[in-house]
């Protein structure tokens, strides 16, 4: 066990491989209650903040438009 304490705690994102009706593929954790099904939920990694997150997601996928799920990260929704 670390002696310290973290404010933020690592998370595994994923990203879903089918579009939002406006075009843009969301990202998401697991606890996430629109989390995509498990067929089309790709995972991006484990990240500290979900901006790393988003900017892994642009790079794998430089054709998709990404954004942060409205429901589990909405420091990152912009839609
Ligand atoms: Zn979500």
């Amino acid at each position: 066990m670390p002696s310290f304490t973290m404010n933020i705690t690592p998370r595994e994102y994923f990203i879903n491989r089918n579009r939002q009706k406006t075009g843009e593929h969301e990202i998401h954790v697991k606890e996430c209650k629109t989390f995509p099904e498990p067929q089309n939920a790709i995972p991006l990694g484990v990240y500290n903040i979900c901006s790393a997150a988003k900017e892994a997601a642009k790079r794998a996928y430089p054709n998709w438009e990404v954004d942060g799920c409205k429901n589990c990260l909405r420091e990152c929704h912009t839609r």
